[in-house]
C-alpha cells in the first residue's frame, strides 16, 4: 500500500497519478524495485531443475520472498516426485525378481 506524497491518500502501489487530488506519484518509486511476483514459472523451472529450484530459493530468500517459495515448493515437490518415482522403481523390481525366482 502507499500513500498519496501530497495529500496523503491511501492509493494503489501501481497508481501513477492520485485518484483524490490528481498528483503524480511516481517520483517516489525510485528505490530499488524488485518484481517478486512469485511466478508459479519458478515452480515449474525448480520441479524440472531441482538444482536451479534451490540456486533461486538461496538467492532470492531476502530480495524476492514470494517467488524463492515458489521455487522452494518447485525443488519439493521435484523432490517428492522423484522419491517416489525411486520407491516405485524398486517396488516394481522386487516384484519382477519375487515373479521370477532370483
Ligand atoms: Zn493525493
Amino acid at each position: 500500500m502507499a500513500y498519496c506524497r501530497k495529500c496523503g491518500e491511501i492509493i494503489d502501489d501501481e497508481a501513477v497519478f492520485c485518484p483524490k487530488c490528481g498528483v503524480q506519484q511516481n517520483m517516489v518509486r525510485t528505490e530499488r524495485e524488485v518484481n517478486d511476483d512469485g511466478s508459479v514459472l519458478w515452480a515449474i523451472i525448480a520441479f524440472l531443475i531441482p538444482v536451479v529450484g534451490i540456486i533461486l530459493w538461496a538467492a532470492w530468500h531476502d530480495e524476492k520472498p514470494k517467488c524463492s517459495k515458489m521455487a522452494a515448493y518447485g525443488t519439493i515437490i521435484s523432490l517428492v516426485v522423484g522419491a517416489v518415482a525411486f520407491i516405485v522403481t524398486f517396488v516394481w523390481l522386487g516384484s519382477f525378481h519375487i515373479h521370477y525366482g532370483y
